[in-house]
């Protein structure tokens, strides 16, 4: 017998029309390409995605329709998350930061019909415009007569966005469909071979915007101010876009001002009240609250996933600025919440040390994701907390395939295996030691390139750091030390080496170190131990 409850299809539109209905004049807030800050409200941003989709429309894109994007956050950027996929065509949101090369392989495999673009990236657009037989009509996202004279000759027939709306209706009549109909696609950075897309469904979007939302999630409500540093580029922005519509908070988007004085000035003057990000990003703002010794008086928390957070760095975060730090887990594949941390109510009496052990892992999986931890064999591993394997995740918001890939699904008995190595505890609580492709093993053991890292970036005069296996002719790899110093100080590799002597086995403690100036980041702001291993451990130690 089936219940005899409504069957009303989750519709990405709806969260919009929720949020301009009930919260018709709660802001968003962006730093512009151009350089000022403009306001908006969703009630206004519900018009221009009607006037997007009505453009859409009028220039004959039709149903499953592939719109790039190469935009930074920012409310167009979040207009066509609206207009786009609200219409029913599908939102492709490309990686600006990759090469350019890359990104029109992307946009020719996805087949996208139209691309529009920040200013920023113009010259992107005009050096693969050529290339993309495929894309109809290129738009970028200025103002009226605002088109660079250089651009529309390099790109015949570009468009500017803001003419494009304006000659449109400001209402549109969001269509129903099947929940499951394509929304959006993001390819993964592609950091093991071709990039692969990841196709997000209505449903997948909705349900993982409900979960984003949940207290022991990001707990987010309309007495928010959000700014999501992860780029709409990546993986939704982690879902804020829609969780925040879902939950009529304020959003505050940073556009391409991403150094920690912009984001600590946007922070302030908008009274941001949780902001979400990868590490690196984490840092240059850590850096500049220390060295001016400034406080954002509003922010509660902060949500730090994509790369682990280095346990000094949430230490930083809670004893010196007063921010709550949230760790979470996730992927392209999974919309991207996996798990996220926070403690239990059995916790609330442990001590500070105790607690704080627990907050540094990736935390408990968010209820809609189901985990398990396997051997080499697939036969299921006991959560302990100690025994350590792979980790396979299954549920509504996890991709079951990548689009248009020739490759057989990666499903493993309906399954999607992760690609990375973890531990489990008796409480569900997860702990990432490492991705499958960067676990150093040494002499038959599995060295944590996490944990090596972790124990750096705990040293003082340390600023970032990466772990990476060496080849070497007794032990198979070793641990080999990356590190950035930070300024001003005069770090010895000794005085570095002798500083993981008691906080590791002796056979895990690194070989060497290795200053570098920089560590080379990928499209999204995570380290490039590839990169690394390529230029550090050509030949092998003799
Ligand atoms: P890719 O980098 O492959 O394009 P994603 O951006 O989706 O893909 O990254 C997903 C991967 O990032 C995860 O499989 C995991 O290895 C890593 N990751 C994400 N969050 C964390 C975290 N909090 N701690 C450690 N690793 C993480």
């Amino acid at each position: 017998m089936l219940g005899l409850m409504q069957n009303h299809p989750l519709m990405i539109s709806g969260l919009l029309d929720f949020a301009a209905r009930y919260h018709g004049d709660t802001e968003i807030v962006s730093r512009r390409v151009e350089g000022d800050v403009h306001r908006t409200t969703y009630a206004q941003v519900q018009q221009r995605a009607a006037q997007c989709a009505n453009a859409l429309d009028a220039l004959g894109l039709t149903a499953q329709d592939r719109v790039g994007t190469l935009a930074w956050n920012g409310y167009r950027h979040f207009e066509l998350y609206y207009g786009v996929s609200g219409s029913e065509r599908i939102l492709h949101t490309l990686n600006p930061r990759l090469h350019p090369e890359q990104i029109a392989w992307i946009i020719n495999h996805a087949d996208d019909r139209m691309v529009c673009f920040d200013l920023t990236f113009a010259p992107i657009a005009k050096a693969i415009a050529a290339h993309c037989p495929g894309v109809r009509h290129w738009v970028a996202l200025c103002e009226t007569g605002a088109l660079p004279a250089d651009l529309a000759e390099a790109i015949p027939g570009v468009l500017s966005y803001d003419e494009l709306l304006a000659a449109q209706p400001t209402r549109y009549a969001w269509p129903v469909f099947d929940e499951n109909t394509a929304s959006s696609l993001c390819y993964t950075s592609g950091t093991t071979g071709n990039p692969k897309g990841v196709l997000y469904s209505h449903r997948s979007t909705v349900l993982h915007a409900y979960a984003a939302a949940l207290p022991d999630v990001m707990n987010l409500s309309a007495r928010d101010s959000v700014l999501p540093v992860v780029p709409m580029f990546h993986v939704n922005a982690w879902g804020i876009p829609y969780a925040a519509a879902l939950t009529g908070a304020k959003l505050v988007f940073p556009g391409p001002a991403l150094d920690g004085k912009s984001l600590f000035e946007l922070m302030r003057d908008e009274g941001v009240t949780l902001a979400a990000g990868v590490p690196t990003v984490w840092l240059g703002l850590l850096n500049f609250m220390r060295d001016n010794k400034v406080r954002i008086p509003t922010l509660q928390r902060t949500v730090i996933g994509g790369a682990a957070a280095a346990p000094a760095m949430i230490r930083a975060f809670e004893e010196e600025l007063g921010i709550h730090v949230l760790h979470a887990w996730g992927m392209t594949e999974m919309s991207p919440l996996g798990t996220l941390c926070s403690l239990k109510n059995k916790h609330l009496a442990l001590d500070k040390a105790s607690q704080f052990s627990i907050q540094v892992k990736q935390g408990r999986p968010i209820f809609g994701v189901d985990v398990r931890v396997v051997d080499g064999n697939g036969a299921d591993l006991p959560w302990d907390g100690k025994s350590t394997g792979n980790l396979l995740v299954r549920g509504p918001w996890i991709a079951s395939d990548y689009y248009r890939s020739e490759a057989p699904s990666p499903l493993q008995d309906g399954w999607f295996p992760t690609g990375d190595v973890v531990t489990i505890d008796a409480d569900g609580y997860i702990q990432i030691t490492d991705r499958t492709k960067d676990v150093i093993k040494s002499g038959g053991e599995w060295i944590s390139s996490i944990e090596l890292e972790n124990i750096a970036m705990a040293h003082p005069a340390v600023a970032m750091a990466a772990c990476i296996a060496r080849p070497d002719p007794k032990w198979d790899e070793r641990p080999l030390l990356v590190v950035v110093k930070r300024e001003g100080n005069t770090l010895e590799r000794d005085e570095l080496l002798k500083f993981y002597e008691g906080k590791v086995a002796k056979w895990m403690i690194p070989d060497d170190v290795v200053f570098v100036p920089a560590i080379p980041l990928g499209a999204t702001g995570k380290i490039l131990k590839n990169r690394l291993r390529a230029e550090l451990t050509a030949s092998p130690q003799a």
